[in-house]
């Protein structure tokens, strides 16, 4: 039994903030909130005036591929071939690699590079690291590309230079590290996030999820709540089992259930494949709406098979069109759930998340990395790219997350992205559409502290609500997840 004592509670629901409460937490559970609290024979844990929220969650992560983008370098911050040649002359020099092996990096984006992503001009960065044999393979920031110098592709039995899509999965499914290895990244990757206080995930990894955390869990990686996502391939073996989304793992300590039946409907913006109501201008005159992945007569018979047995949809749809599309799908089969992404909407859509009970599941950090590329493509049309206000206001259920590894898993940066829309010291992004603080802490919340609910919670030394230029590096002090601390600062 633990008091923690002098709290003070964030107000979430745009109440004034509580005078310091205390809560007594029994067997993973907030037994009894409230003033002055006896301490009877519990352990003290004096919180001195500490800001106190439910434990946050990432409502939209795939673990495995955000675990291992931390191992990798990270090359993002090159805006040239040559720059990015030099990250890896510097890695190599600092930590040397045997002959041989291969040097993975992640992150690069080279729309706007003068200079052609040649093989050559990794050989040469591992040269100049005196590392001639060690390959060099670099995954773009989209991960829909991978460059490959000339020692790696002897090294993978390929040509030199740039892949791209299914050429470039078939190797980038070759550079994953083996099961023991990853799930030794993954508990580092949990553990970093507890420490940024997330208590819980929907883990949209494309695997077998359920059976990856039941493994995981199992030994001892228990720094986060996982929802396990399924994907069609894996829903008949959730169906076999009459597994709910919802329903809780057994043999999980509790911290597994079985998560919501997840389709991708259509592209993305990066890549101009977001399906959309108007075309997309652009040079060459072809014109384009996007590319419709799963449509309705494919997607509707498989959210009405998931809902019969009580799996939840989450939906991907960024294009306007693809989220018209999927709203239909909803109100036709009656299935409960949201909608991934939510980037382009219908003015006339929006208010149908409120009406069909479908949450509107964002990743604002995204409409900071995207901006640019959104006032290129969709200039037309970008006062209604990430509508979140326009969505809240509606009465939308939003909720947060990261969609890690495209943006770490730090749900702080979500909450500041949905607050301020605002990074850099640029001036705010359609501020019209931020939602308040309070909103988008809500927003990333699974919780109440209040008696009976579980003892998640994350003690902040700074009011949240006070600055939301302060959001983006919110310091915490510690982290609670059923009662047991997974983090604690100092
Ligand atoms: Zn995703």
């Amino acid at each position: 039994m633990t008091l923690l004592s002098g709290a003070r509670l964030v107000p979430l629901d745009g109440g004034a903030a509580a005078g310091p409460v205390d809560l007594r937490v029994l067997d993973g559970v907030l037994a009894e909130v409230g003033p002055g609290l006896a301490p009877g024979r519990d352990e003290v844990v004096d919180l001195e005036g500490r800001w106190l929220l439910p434990g946050l969650w990432d409502a939209h992560a795939h673990v495995g591929q955000w675990a291992t983008v931390r191992r990798r370098l990270d090359v993002s911050a090159a805006r040239s071939a040559r720059e990015a040649g030099a990250l890896v002359t510097e890695r190599l020099r600092a930590q040397p690699q045997a002959a041989g092996s291969l040097l993975v990096g992640y992150g690069y984006r080279d729309v706007l590079w003068d200079e052609p992503t040649d093989a050559d001009v990794l050989d040469e960065a591992a040269r100049a690291a005196g590392a001639p044999d060690v390959g060099v393979v670099l995954v773009c920031g989209d991960l829909h590309s991978g460059w490959i110098s000339g020692v790696a592709a002897a090294v993978l039995g390929l040509s030199p230079g740039v892949l791209r899509e299914e050429p470039w999965f078939a190797v980038a499914g070759r550079l994953d590290p083996d099961e023991a290895t990853l799930d030794g990244w993954v508990a580092e990757a949990t553990r970093a996030a507890a420490a940024r206080g997330l208590v819980g995930v929907l883990d949209v990894e494309m695997t077998d999820n359920l059976r990856a955390w039941q493994r995981r869990i199992g030994a001892g990686h228990t720094w986060l709540r996982v929802s396990a996502g399924v994907w069609p391939d894996y829903l008949d073996g959730v169906l076999a089992r009459e597994l709910a989304t919802g329903d809780v793992i057994e043999g999980t300590s509790g911290l597994l259930s079985q998560g919501p039946l997840k389709v991708i409907t259509d592209g993305s913006l990066n890549t101009r494949t977001a399906y959309c109501h108007d075309a997309y201008p652009g040079p060459g005159g072809a014109l384009t709406h996007g590319v419709l992945n799963v449509p309705p007569d494919e997607l509707e018979p498989l959210m009405a098979a998931a809902a019969r047995h009580g799996v939840h949809a989450a939906i991907h749809a960024i294009g306007d069109r693809a989220n018209t599309l999927a709203l239909d799908a909803f109100e036709r089969t009656g299935a409960r759930g949201s909608i991934e992404h939510a980037q382009l909407l219908a003015p006339a859509d929006v208010p149908r998340f409120a009406a069909l009970g479908v949450a509107a599941s964002v990743q604002p950090e995204h409409l900071l990395d995207d901006r640019d590329a959104i006032d290129a493509t969709w200039a037309d049309r970008a006062g209604r790219c990430y509508p979140l206000r326009s969505l809240h206001e509606a009465g939308a259920r939003l909720v947060l997350g990261s969609d890690a590894p495209v943006a770490p898993m730090d749900p702080w940066l979500a909450i500041s992205a949905a607050a301020t829309r605002a990074r850099d010291g640029r001036a705010p992004w359609h501020p019209e559409q931020t939602v308040p603080t309070a909103v988008a802490l809500a927003s990333s919340v699974r919780s109440r502290l209040a008696p009976g609910e579980p003892a998640d919670l994350v003690v902040l030394d700074a009011d949240p609500l006070a600055d939301p230029a302060g959001l983006r590096t919110m310091p915490v002090a510690g982290t609670m997840l059923a009662g047991r601390w997974t983090f604690r600062a100092g």
